[in-house]
């Protein structure tokens, strides 16, 4: 399992400190609350890693995780936080579209986001920076045991008849349901992301 074994390696407050651009990345993105922190804790099955934070007004962290693989997982700062001032929302947000267009060694995108408020504008500013550039990206609709089963399935389908808009070639944006309260979704998601690697 390409999750289970990443280990915690180090958070970095700016993007000028991320480690220099060798080994592949996976960038994790959503909406502040959106679930992200669970999700990454569920998936890689520690909770000591990331940090679930009650105070999201906080300086936000860039955290990076390394899987066996040498590749590595990259926790985004959350965005959309309404408490937050609006000159370091604005920040935050100059800070990921940065990384989103320019980072070569970015090699996929996880977008989490909650299942009853999907796609929000910044979830598609997100898409619009990422999309462009072909890469795959896999969209997390958590915290699905909130939702009916029918009513889930039915974000499923609305999610997934909205992300052709950003395709740029067939297949590039897959989606998936999840919650970290039931653990499911874990497999579909590992191989959503086995696939963006080499083999
Ligand atoms: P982040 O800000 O995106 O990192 O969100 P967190 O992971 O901190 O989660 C925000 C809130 O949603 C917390 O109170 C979590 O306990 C809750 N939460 C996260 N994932 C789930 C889920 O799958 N199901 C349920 N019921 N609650 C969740």
């Amino acid at each position: 399992s390409l999750f289970r074994h990443a280990r915690f390696e180090i958070s970095i407050a700016r993007p000028q400190d991320l480690p220099p651009p060798d080994g592949a990345e996976i960038a994790f993105a959503g909406r502040s609350n959106a679930g992200k922190s669970s999700a990454i804790n569920t998936l890689v099955g520690h909770t000591r890693l990331a940090f679930v934070s009650k105070t999201p007004g906080r300086t936000q962290l860039i955290n990076i995780f390394r899987m066996n693989n040498g590749a590595a997982l990259v926790d985004l700062p959350g965005y959309g936080y309404a408490q937050v001032p609006e000159a370091v929302r604005k920040q935050w947000v100059r800070l990921l579209e940065n990384y989103l267009t320019r980072r070569t060694n970015l090699i996929g995108l996880i977008l989490i986001m909650d299942s009853r408020h999907p796609l929000t504008p910044l979830d598609q500013q997100m898409l619009d920076w990422f999309a462009p550039s072909g890469r795959p990206i896999h969209v997390m609709l958590t915290k699905s045991d909130k939702l009916t089963r029918s009513a889930s399935a039915q974000t499923l389908t609305l999610v997934k008849n909205r992300l052709p808009k950003w395709q740029v070639r067939p297949g590039q944006i897959s989606v998936q349901l999840f919650s970290s309260l039931k653990k499911a979704g874990i497999e579909e998601a590992e191989s959503a992301v086995e696939g963006w690697m080499a083999p």
